[in-house]
């Protein structure tokens, strides 16, 4: 090997690692935790409301031979954050969870159609707590424990944004887009910051994905309504946007940083 092509920075730990999924009860963040099992991650699963469907997503975790714990926080609280992240620290130290070598920031939320004029401070301030500021915190506690320069051992934080940065969502939630354009801003920066330490830091932006969000922002059948929008003519699945954060939490990505990857079917 030539000494320019050697890996500068040690990759992620050899061995079982753990991966953090935030928002991993349902959608994207399930399928995520599902996938990177199968990929022989631990899971640390997290969740707000649905304990009943964050353990059945560690039940499969589990079936497909890694260990599992469902942590319950809402990552828009930086308490909470703090709580779990601890709380992963003591399973870590209890041998019932492998090291932390991953992060899936996944957690976000949308809201009902509306146009900038009509929005309260309220909801402007929870669509940035829980999209950028929880993802902030999340990295950042995850930073302090998988960075060469804490004494971790490396690892990946994949932040999920949306393809709705490129686009804007006019008259429908341009605040979601503007905090996922946060989101791709971060991702780039914190990939620069921290690329020498073993942590490679990646953006997935989902285009159009059949999952509950839809209904949660008031419109449940948003993703069969915008797939002619989309030039693949259909809305993707939540496994087709995890194969993408798999892949960016591997190895296989040793050498990505500071990217973002397009799963949106051409949108
Ligand atoms: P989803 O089906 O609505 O699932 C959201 C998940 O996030 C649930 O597990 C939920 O847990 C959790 N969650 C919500 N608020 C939370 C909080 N404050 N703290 C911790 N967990 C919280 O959403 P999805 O469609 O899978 O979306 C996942 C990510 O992909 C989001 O960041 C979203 O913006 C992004 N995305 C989605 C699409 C799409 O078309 N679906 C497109 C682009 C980007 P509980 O059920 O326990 O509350």
């Amino acid at each position: 090997m030539n000494a320019s092509t050697r890996a500068p920075s040690p990759p992620a730990a050899a061995g079982p690692r753990t991966v953090l999924v935030t928002g991993g009860s349902r959608g994207i963040g399930a399928a995520a935790a599902r996938g990177a099992a199968r990929a022989g991650w631990d899971v640390a699963v997290n969740f707000t409301r649905d304990a009943t469907a964050a353990e059945a997503v560690c039940a499969d975790v589990r079936a497909a031979g890694r260990r599992a714990v469902a942590l319950q926080a809402d990552v828009g609280d930086e308490a909470q954050v703090l709580a779990m992240f601890a709380r992963l620290d003591a399973e870590v130290a209890a041998a019932r969870l492998a090291p932390l070598a991953g992060l899936v920031n996944n957690a976000g939320i949308v809201d009902l159609p509306a146009r900038v004029d009509e929005m309260s401070a309220a909801r402007i301030e929870r669509m940035f707590r829980i999209n950028v500021f929880g993802s902030m915190w999340c990295a950042r506690e995850a930073i302090r424990r998988m960075s060469t320069k804490h004494g971790g051992a490396g690892g990946s934080i994949v932040n999920i944004g949306s393809a709705a940065s490129r686009i804007g969502s006019p008259g429908q939630y341009v605040d979601y887009a503007a905090s996922k354009g946060a989101i791709d801003v971060f991702t780039l920066g914190l990939g620069r910051e921290v690329a020498t330490e073993g942590v490679r830091v990646n953006a997935v932006r989902p285009g159009i994905i059949d999952t509950d969000i839809h209904a949660s922002g008031g419109i449940p059948d948003r993703a069969r309504q915008m797939a002619p929008a989309v030039p693949m003519q259909r809305a993707g699945s939540a496994d087709e946007v995890a194969g993408a954060i798999v892949w960016l939490l591997s190895d296989e990505a040793s050498y990505t940083t500071g990217s973002v990857v397009d799963v949106t079917g051409g949108r």
